[in-house]
């Protein structure tokens, strides 16, 4: 193919993924290959601790289609595949994640419909091997409270297994917020959006990277980038708590005066533990927001990367 634009970019995030690295650079290669079109891989090295870059740069001496950038250490899986998109060259981006549970031979796929004119094609996985029923469960409590709660339409049931056109990445990359959840920045960019199913596999090899914490985290910024219902809840609990504490003072003078005071004293006691709690919650909720607001303020780097292959003037 004499022409040099590069058509299709896939992006991979990789953390500690040295198993799987070299059986998914395979499956891609065969999957690309096939498809008779010009193709580059982005594989970034999330600040892994194994060996996953010494294997990474042994590859993609062996195959000019492998580019790879290293940053400088772990800046989390959104902000890898952030590095990714902007980095990527070609007019159609696809991203996967590097243990496997992303199927590269449905590439072809994905690619032939976005060319049949979307700008978006996420894929829907129809069932999910190998995770543990928590996670399934509060995985799809997450996504479907999340579409209630939210004025955009974030697709449940996807992750960030998709390939967008490079119309979309320009506006990502112009998209500043540090707290990424790139699911829903690309849903919010709009155009012509549609999805392909399939089944999600089990892990290569190795265990999940987010622990149930990371996982809370990661929900905080979805909900906090695009909703602020739980600033309404605040609200709205801070007005329900006030009338029944206005019913409790009437009921206590009633008590002053027509019943013993003594026994107000408990419900005295609950009503201002109760006050207090619910007044601590609405502050904890402005902290998320303000403590992401400051994060943006600050307007760092995303990321940094130490090393790459990737040259821009090609
Ligand atoms: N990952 C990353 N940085 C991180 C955590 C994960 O680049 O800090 C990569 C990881 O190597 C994998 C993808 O992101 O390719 C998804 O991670 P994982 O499989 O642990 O997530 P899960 O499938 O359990 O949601
Ligand atoms: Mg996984």
């Amino acid at each position: 193919m004499s022409d040099k634009t590069i058509h299709l970019s896939v992006v991979v995030p990789l953390y500690n993924e040295e198993n799987n690295v070299e059986k998914l650079h395979n499956r891609l290669q065969t999957s690309l290959q096939q498809m008779q079109i010009n193709y580059e891989v982005v594989f970034i090295n999330d600040g892994s601790r194994d060996k996953t870059l010494p294997l990474v740069l042994k590859l993609a001496q062996e195959n000019p289609s492998l580019r790879y950038i290293d940053l400088s250490r772990n800046f989390g899986h959104q902000l890898a595949i952030f590095a990714g998109i902007e980095n990527a060259r070609g007019e159609y981006i696809l991203v996967m994640d590097g243990d496997g549970q992303d199927p590269p031979e449905i590439i072809p796929d994905l690619y032939e419909k976005a060319k049949s004119g979307y700008e978006v094609v996420y894929a829907k996985r129809r069932k999910r091997d190998g995770e543990s029923f928590l996670k399934k469960f509060t995985a799809k409590i997450f996504y479907r409270t999340l579409a209630k709660i939210t004025s955009i339409e974030i697709p449940v049931d996807t992750g960030d297994f998709r390939i967008i056109h490079r119309k979309i990445r320009d506006i990502l990359v112009k998209m500043p917020e540090q707290h990424k959840y790139i699911r829903g920045q690309i849903a919010w960019i709009g155009f012509n959006q549609t999805y392909l199913e399939y089944d999600r596999q089990e892990r290569m090899s190795g265990e999940t990277k987010f622990s149930y914490g990371k996982m809370m985290r990661f929900a905080l910024d979805g909900i906090s980038s695009f909703s602020t219902w739980p600033l309404k809840m605040a609200t709205i609990s801070g007005f329900v708590v006030s009338g029944v504490a206005f019913l409790l003072i009437i009921y206590s003078l009633y008590q002053k005066f027509f019943g013993y005071t003594e026994r107000g004293w408990t419900s005295m006691q609950i009503s201002i533990l109760f006050l207090g709690g619910i007044q601590l919650l609405g502050i904890g909720i402005l902290g998320e927001y303000i403590g992401r607001m400051n994060d943006n303020v600050k307007n760092r780097p995303h990321y940094i990367i130490r090393d790459s292959n990737i040259r821009r003037d090609e």
